[in-house]
């Protein structure tokens, strides 16, 4: 089954109206030239309508984060995501490792937005991982199962058809430590099977992604591994020379 690679920009609480116009116009410069993969960059929502009027062509918006409610309404400071879709968002990032961290978001709470997020028309990038401490107490996979689980028992298998999973180690997040690719590609491998466990197709279909450190001079050799199928990148993503390198290294291996 061939799934298209996903290079995806987490901008975080970064970026300014002048910022921004310059990062656009380097991911411009640059998109025709990976015509087969797909680009999405998540700028914070203040900047949602801005980037939505200058994205560059083949490139989607996300948001972040939106609301658990289905309906809008007295809920001050949240964003509904009916209002994401208005200014273009395809895409919503769900249960980002900072959002678990420092917004005390559950697992339960991630799958609630999960939810919400696809029956008002968003493609949810549900992200999931590991801290070190669970790492090193040799809790990976009961983790990634417990937080992948969450989402399974409350949407079902079927919502994967239009999901996006990005297995993120948090001890890998902005610290500049990457997951080597034999441990990416197990956890992915993992996560594909526990999908495969309820369908097959739709495992054999949905796209995983790492995210943790990727950069330029990583991109390739995490991206070669059979059940990587892009990225998502956080500090890499605030420079158009550096998402788009590795947005190239994901065009080299979907043409190879
Ligand atoms: C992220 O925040 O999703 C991320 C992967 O960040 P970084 O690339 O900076 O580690």
């Amino acid at each position: 089954m061939t799934r298209k690679y996903l290079v995806a920009g987490n901008w975080k609480m970064n970026g300014s109206l002048k910022a921004n116009a310059e990062l656009l116009a380097g991911i411009a410069a640059q998109a025709a030239s990976v015509p087969d993969v797909d680009l999405l960059v998540c700028p914070p929502s203040a900047y949602l309508e801005s980037v939505g009027k200058a994205l560059p062509a083949g490139v989607q918006l996300g948001a972040q984060n939106l609301s658990d409610q289905l309906k809008p309404g007295a809920f001050t400071g949240e964003l509904h995501g009916a209002m994401l879709t208005e200014l273009g968002c395809r895409y919503v990032l769900i249960g980002h490792s900072e959002r678990r961290a420092l917004y005390h978001e559950t697992d339960l709470k991630a799958a609630e937005k999960y939810r919400t997020a696809q029956a008002l028309g968003l493609i949810p990038v549900l992200c999931i991982g590991e801290t070190l401490d669970e790492r090193e107490a040799g809790s990976t996979e009961a983790v990634l199962r417990r937080q992948l689980e969450a989402v399974i028992d409350l949407c079902g298998i079927e919502s994967f058809k239009s999901a996006v999973v990005a297995y993120e180690p948090v001890w890998a997040i902005g610290t500049g430590k990457t997951a080597s690719p034999q441990q990416a590609q197990a956890a992915h491998a993992f996560l594909r099977g526990l999908l495969a466990e309820r369908n097959a197709n739709i495992a054999g279909s949905t796209q995983l992604l790492y995210g943790g450190s990727c950069k330029p001079d990583n991109a390739h050799e995490l991206f070669s591994c059979a059940d990587i199928d892009g990225g998502l990148i956080g500090g890499a993503s605030l420079k158009a020379a550096d998402f788009m390198a590795i947005a190239a290294a994901a065009q080299a291996l979907a043409k190879a």
